[in-house]
């Protein structure tokens, strides 16, 4: 069957796909009203729907198409793999040739003192092997108190049962009784939102402090780690003062807390760098990947795990009693190492360091004069607006809070671009390769729907 050929009219696309589609994040009753956007093909970082609108994806799909539709060698190289092995498991002592290759490949690519890695298919996968893994560790080197995991409030880690326990989304704990019990959260470093009169750098130290007040209430000999986000995504790009990390890393240290990078926005070059903890300067013991890692051509993700985790459990633990079906499938292995490849050849992570950051960061700049903004912030290319009825007291909107919001973001995709809203937080995360140009086009669509935006409620 083709999908592209004799397409049928999107009005009916749209009846069976309510009719029986469960999406994600998604309130159905909404999706049986409107129907949903059907997205066709894509190139480059434009998407084409059944209509034959083209938007300009501000969101590399979700965060993840890092090097752009439409490359044929990824396809190719999936197509290969798939002649070849299209399946076999890393179980019981098995392996195969493309995930050999992207294990070394990674290795290269991370920190010096990360060397392992442990596969699965998503974000969540990632964040739950962490949670057993941290666990697991500590048991092995005689420790088995040590079981707490310390995250923060509003992170998004994903939504398994460990993954949105770990995720500080008050909505997600109401669905389904989480937290799972020995997670605790702790405020984070939103200087916009809640750093009030303080000075950003106080307030990233407090924030930071937070921590350790955490562990002195826990007990440092029950706490296992520290979870977050280098640059918080899904609750808004919350971009922490400069302040910050290097805090957490000095606490995490002195209390011989595992510090635990979620890079699975960050990772494969969105802030510039091929990890978000290189940005911030630290040394995680575990990072979580997944999104770029394949630009999201497939479905594969991984715990990029350190020396020090991983000869601990290898030498004292025994079998870790953990894996997926599809743990370093061959496919989307091949898939990865292709887009790695890519990467490097074409200097993707340079690109956005010295060109595609800067330019954004200038243009971006400018939208904090608009009426409705009371922030546009960016670092790499991972960016927010602050929507404000008030920008000198950095005041949210009052009623209902996220209508501005959304009212933007219908704005945008009727526009032609692809902006997602937090809240009345205006967020965007465009494939690494935009051009100058295509970053004029976004920010002036931007502009534009700010505009209509602010028509709207007056
Ligand atoms: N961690 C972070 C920081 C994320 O942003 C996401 C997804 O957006 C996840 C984890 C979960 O990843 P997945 O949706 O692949 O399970």
């Amino acid at each position: 069957m083709t999908f592209m050929a004799n397409l049928p009219p999107t009005q009916e696309l749209q009846q069976k796909d309510a009719a029986h589609h469960l999406h994600p994040f998604t309130d159905t009753q909404e999706l049986n009203e409107k129907g949903a956007r059907i997205i066709t093909r894509a190139e480059g970082v434009y998407l084409y729907d059944s209509e034959g609108n083209r938007m300009l994806d501000g969101m590399a799909g979700l965060w993840c198409v890092n090097v752009g539709y439409g490359r044929k060698e990824i396809q190719e190289a999936a197509m290969r793999q798939m002649e070849q092995l299209p399946y076999y498991n890393t179980f019981f002592m098995t392996s195969h040739p493309p995930v050999v290759a992207l294990s070394e490949k990674l290795a290269s690519l991370a920190p010096p003192h990360i060397n392992h890695v442990f596969y699965g298919n998503s974000g969540s996968e990632s964040n739950d092997t962490v949670v057993r893994m941290v666990r697991h560790y500590w048991a092995s080197m005689g420790k088995p108190d040590k079981k707490v995991i310390i995250a923060r409030k509003n992170a998004y880690h994903g939504s398994t049962v460990a993954a949105a326990s770990l995720g500080g989304m008050k909505g997600m704990h109401a669905q389904g009784g989480l937290p799972i019990p020995d997670i605790t959260h702790i405020d984070q470093p939103y200087w916009y939102g809640e750093g009030g009169d303080m000075d950003p750098a106080d307030f990233g130290l407090m924030r930071a402090r937070a921590l350790e007040e955490e562990i002195d209430r826990i007990g440092e000999d029950k706490v296992a780690a520290f979870i977050a986000e280098p640059i918080q995504g899904a609750g808004g790009v919350v971009i922490p003062p400069d302040s910050y990390w290097p805090e957490i890393q000095r606490i995490c240290d002195e209390r011989d807390i595992l510090l635990i990078a979620d890079e699975v926005i960050c990772g494969f070059g969105r802030t510039g760098n091929w990890f978000g903890s290189d940005t911030y300067q630290i040394k995680p013991d575990l990072m979580t990947i997944a999104k770029g890692l394949s630009s999201g051509y497939l479905p594969i993700a991984g715990v990029l795990v350190s020396d020090r985790v991983a000869e601990g459990f290898i030498a004292h633990g025994g079998e870790f009693a953990h894996g997926y079906t599809y743990s370093g499938h061959p496919v989307a292995c091949a898939a990865a190492l292709t887009n790695l490849e890519i990467m490097e050849r074409e200097h993707i992570v340079e690109g956005v360091r010295d060109r595609a950051a800067p330019y954004l960061a200038e243009k971006w700049a400018a939208l904090g004069d608009h009426p409705l903004i009371g922030e546009a912030r960016s670092k790499g290319l991972v960016a927010a607006l602050e929507l404000t009825p008030d920008k000198a007291a950095r005041a949210p909107f009052a009623a209902s809070k996220g209508t501005v919001g959304l009212i933007c973001r219908e704005h945008c995709f009727n526009n032609g671009l692809v902006m997602r809203h937090v809240g009345d937080t205006m967020i965007i995360a465009p494939p690494l390769v935009i051009s100058n140009s295509e970053i004029d086009e976004l920010v002036n669509k931007a502009a534009k729907c700010l505009d209509l935006t602010l028509a709207d409620i007056k």
